[in-house]
């Protein structure tokens, strides 16, 4: 399997990894949909946009608790060997439902956050992007960070009931229509539109590899399925490429 693995790797010449929370639990960031997670605590709707817009000061206390601290979590294993791939040419771009910005902390160049990222943040009003340090800044002083145009200030993340950004999801489909190997690493794959890319993927052609430590919506089409923890899996697969 490890052997099996490393080879589609090696005979690919365009690879594209899709990742999901899996990939970022083991640098301490929850699994917001997992049910023992986040949820047991904040209300299942919080990262609702009507919620957000009806109770922007409960979100952001929320935001300062558990959103902000993400941004000073470290990449792990799994992050660290996946910048190492595509430095060494065999992954040409990783695509992410991960709002922590671990990809590109761990040195992945290419990568398509399709959910945001949680160190930016924009008015809703004007557009203007303001970053995390100056949130922070204002949240010590209000409840709620507000623009100099008035408008209130929201994360750059993709809310429940909002459309993905364009630019990001037509990025991921030219991937998954161009790649001839597609890697799933820690995604449940329950979550539309991110599951339609390894169809795409597969439906011209690529193979498809599922790494997850438990079963996904899309177990029956993939050609290699790992269920085994990723963080191991991983270390195991990097050794066997340096020697
Ligand atoms: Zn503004």
């Amino acid at each position: 399997m490890y052997q099996e693995f490393v080879d589609l790797l090696r005979q690919s010449s365009y690879c594209v990894v899709l990742t999901g929370a899996g990939v970022s639990t083991p640098s301490g960031i929850p699994d917001f949909r997992s049910p023992t997670g986040l949820y047991s605590k904040y209300p299942q709707e919080i990262f609702d946009i009507d919620y957000f817009y009806s109770s922007p000061a409960s979100f952001y206390s929320f935001c300062k608790e558990v959103l902000l601290p993400m941004i000073d979590a470290q990449p792990n294993l799994v992050h660290e060997f996946l910048a190492w791939l595509e430095e060494r040419g065999y992954v040409k771009v990783v695509i992410t439902q991960n709002i922590d910005g671990l990809h590109q902390k761990a040195g992945s160049k290419d990568v398509v956050e399709l959910h945001g990222n949680i160190s930016r943040f924009k008015c809703d009003k004007c557009g203007k992007l303001y970053d995390h340090n100056w949130v922070r800044r204002e949240l010590e002083k209000k409840a709620v960070p507000h623009c100099l145009c008035g408008g209130l200030i929201r994360p750059d993340i993709v809310f429940f009931k909002e459309s993905l950004p364009w630019e990001a999801v037509n990025m991921a489909e030219m991937h998954s229509l161009s790649c001839d190997l597609m890697v799933v690493m820690g995604s449940s794959l329950v979550v539309y539109p991110a599951a339609s890319f390894p169809i795409l993927a597969k439906k011209n052609g690529a193979k498809l590899v599922i790494i997850n430590n438990s079963e996904t919506g899309l177990d029956f089409l993939c050609d290699l399925k790992i269920e085994k923890d990723l963080v191991e899996f991983c270390s195991q697969v990097w050794k066997m490429f340096q020697s």
